[in-house]
C-alpha cells in the first residue's frame, strides 16, 4: 500500500494539504449551507407560524363558525368570505372508535357545514393574487374543507389528525406548510411555495461550491509554492551533500542570510564536514609521512646491502654492514611499533590496564634507567618526587616519563641540567619535566605533538627519533583521561606538565 503514495516528503505534504483543505472546505461549506438553509426556513416558519396564530385567534375569539345550512348565521357579519372549495373536498368522516378526539369536542353533524370569514387585517396576510404567496386552508374535524385562500394549491391533503395541538411543520411539493388542530378538532393550515427558497439556495450552495474550488485551487498552488520554497535549501543540502559523498571534500553547503533552523543546520554540517576534510586530509599526511619514514631506513637497507655485494667483502667489513643494517632494521621496526601503537590508540584498541599506580614510583624508576644516557651527556638531573596515587597503565606512563626525559636528554644544551618533579594538585596529580635546553620557537609550539612534526629535522634525526614520540604521549595522556602541556622559551629551556586524575576508593578495586 505505502508504495502507492510518492516516497518524497514534500509530495506527502503537498497531498496531506490537500486533504486537510478538502476536509476544512467541504466541512465549513456544508455548515455554510446548513446555516442558510435553517436561517432561511426559520424566518419562513416565523411568518408561517405569525399568520396560523392570526387565523387561531379569529377561530377562538370569534368564533368564525357560521350556524348550520339553512339557520340564521347572526355572528358571521355580511356571509361567508371567499370560500374555497379544496380540491380535497371534504374529507372521510372522523370520530368512530379510532377517532382519537372522542370526548374532547362535540360530534361531527351541525359543524360541519359552517363558513369561515377572516377579518381584512388577516386577509392582508395571505395575498390572493401572490401565487408563491401565503395560503391557508380550514378543514372540520371530520376533514371537510372549511374555507382557504383562493391561492392555496389545489392538491393539499389535510394532515393526520393529531391529539395536539401544537404547531406542526411538513414540507410537500416545494411546499412548507404550518398546521395545528384546535381544541375542538379543526385543522388550520398556513403554507407557503418554497421553490422560489429552494432555487436561492441552491444558488447558494453553487456559489460555496466555485468559491471552494478557488480556495482549493488557490490552496493547492499557494502551498505547492511554499513547500517547494521551503524545501529548496533541503534540495541545495542535499546536493551538496551527495558531491560531498561523491569525494568533494572541500564543497560546502550554501547557507542563507536567515537564522533559522535550516541555515543552523547547514551551519552544522558545513562545521561537521570542514572537519571531516581536515582528519582526512591528516590522516593522508599521516600515510605519506609513514611511507617517507619508512622508506628513508629501507633505502638505507637496501643501498648498503646492494652496495656490499657489489664486490668480495672481508669478514670484519661484512660484520659492519651486518651491524649497521640490524640499526637501520631496529630503528624500522620502532617506527612500525610506534605507528601500531599510534592506530590503536586512534582505534580505541589500546588494551590498558586500570590498576592503582604512583606516579613518584614510575618517574623514580624511569629516571633510573636514563641515568647514563644522562651521565652519558653531562647533564645534571634534579627529582623532586612526592607520593602521588593515580590510576592507570604503569607501563603506559613509564612510557610517558622515558618520553619526555629522552627528549629533555637530546635537546638540552651541554651540562644543561634536568628537573622531574610530581606530586598532587588540585584535581589529581601531576608530573613537570623541564630542561635547560634548546626550547622550542612560539610558532612551532602548536604543533609539537602532531605526528611526525620535527622542529628541527637535522637535530632531531638521530636514530630512534620518529617525531612521534610527543604525539604517542598526548594519546597515553588522553586516553588516561589527563592532559599534557608545553611551555617553553627558545634558548632557554622546555618545560611539559602531565595532569592525570587522582585515584579514587572506586579504582582500588578496579
Ligand atoms: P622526536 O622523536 O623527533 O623527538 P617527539 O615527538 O618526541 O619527536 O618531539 C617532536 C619534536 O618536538 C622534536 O623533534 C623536537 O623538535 C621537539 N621537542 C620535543 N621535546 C623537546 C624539548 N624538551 N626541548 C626542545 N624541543 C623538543
Amino acid at each position: 500500500m505505502a508504495h502507492l503514495f510518492p516516497k518524497s516528503i514534500q509530495w506527502r505534504l503537498q497531498a496531506w494539504q490537500g486533504f486537510l483543505l478538502v476536509c476544512v472546505l467541504t466541512g465549513f461549506g456544508f455548515t455554510a449551507y446548513h446555516l442558510q438553509r435553517l436561517n432561511h426556513f426559520r424566518q419562513i416558519d416565523d411568518e408561517l407560524d405569525r399568520r396560523l396564530a392570526a387565523l387561531n385567534s379569529e377561530i377562538v375569539a370569534r368564533p368564525p363558525f357560521g350556524p348550520p345550512h339553512g339557520s340564521a348565521r347572526p355572528d358571521l357579519g355580511p356571509g361567508p368570505g371567499p370560500l374555497h372549495d379544496g380540491p380535497g373536498g371534504p374529507g372521510g368522516p372522523r370520530g368512530g372508535p379510532g377517532d382519537p378526539f372522542d370526548g374532547r369536542r362535540p360530534p361531527d353533524g351541525p359543524f360541519e357545514n359552517r363558513t369561515f370569514q377572516v377579518s381584512p387585517a388577516t386577509q392582508r396576510l395571505f395575498d390572493p393574487s401572490d401565487a408563491n404567496g401565503f395560503y391557508y386552508l380550514l378543514w372540520s374535524r371530520s376533514g371537510t374543507l372549511i374555507a382557504g385562500s383562493t391561492n392555496a394549491p389545489a392538491n393539499v391533503v389535510p394532515p393526520a389528525p393529531r391529539t395536539d395541538t401544537l404547531t406542526h411543520i411538513r414540507v410537500r411539493q416545494s411546499r412548507r406548510e404550518a398546521y395545528h388542530f384546535t381544541e375542538i378538532g379543526e385543522c388550520i393550515l398556513a403554507g407557503r411555495s418554497i421553490r422560489a427558497d429552494l432555487d436561492i439556495l441552491n444558488r447558494f450552495a453553487g456559489f460555496l461550491v466555485v468559491a471552494g474550488g478557488t480556495v482549493l485551487t488557490l490552496g493547492l498552488g499557494g502551498g505547492a509554492w511554499l513547500i517547494r520554497h521551503a524545501f529548496r535549501p533541503l534540495n541545495a543540502i542535499g546536493t551538496a551533500a551527495h558531491r560531498i559523498a561523491a569525494g568533494n571534500l572541500s564543497e560546502r553547503i550554501p547557507v542563507g542570510q536567515t537564522d533559522d533552523e535550516l541555515a543552523r543546520l547547514a551551519g552544522v554540517l558545513n562545521a561537521t564536514f570542514a572537519r571531516l576534510e581536515a582528519a582526512f586530509a591528516l590522516q593522508r599526511q599521516f600515510v605519506a609521512d609513514a611511507s617517507h619514514e619508512m622508506r628513508t631506513p629501507m633505502t638505507v637497507l637496501i643501498t648498503e646491502a646492494q652496495a656490499t655485494l657489489a664486490r668480495t667483502r672481508t669478514a670484519e667489513e661484512y660484520r659492519e654492514t651486518l651491524k649497521s643494517c640490524l640499526d637501520t632494521a631496529q630503528q624500522l621496526r620502532r617506527l612500525t611499533e610506534s605507528l601500531l601503537q599510534l592506530a590503536q590508540l586512534d582505534a580505541g584498541q589500546e588494551s590498558f590496564q586500570h590498576q592503582p599506580c604512583d606516579l613518584a614510583d614510575i618517574a623514580r624508576a624511569c629516571v633510573e634507567r636514563l641515568r647514563p644516557l644522562v651521565a652519558e651527556r653531562g647533564l645534571r638531573i634534579e627529582c623532586d618526587l612526592l607520593p602521588s596515587p593515580a590510576c592507570g597503565d604503569a607501563g603506559r606512563l613509564g612510557q610517558v616519563v622515558t618520553n619526555l626525559l629522552s627528549n629533555a636528554v637530546v635537546y638540552n644544551r651541554d651540562r644543561g641540567s634536568i628537573r622531574v618533579r610530581c606530586g598532587p594538585h588540585a584535581d589529581g596529580v601531576c608530573l613537570s619535566v623541564a630542561d635547560t635546553g634548546i626550547g622550542i620557537a612560539p610558532e612551532h609550539l602548536p604543533r609539537i605533538f602532531d605526528r611526525f612534526y620535527r622542529v628541527d629535522p637535522s637535530r632531531s634525526g638521530a636514530p630512534g627519533r620518529t617525531g612521534l614520540g610527543l604525539a604517542i604521549t598526548k594519546a597515553i595522556v588522553e586516553a588516561h583521561g589527563g592532559t599534557i602541556t608545553v611551555t617553553s622559551e627558545s634558548g632557554v629551556g622546555t618545560e611539559f606538565i602531565v595532569r592525570l586524575p587522582a585515584a579514587t576508593p572506586g579504582d582500588q578495586h578496579a
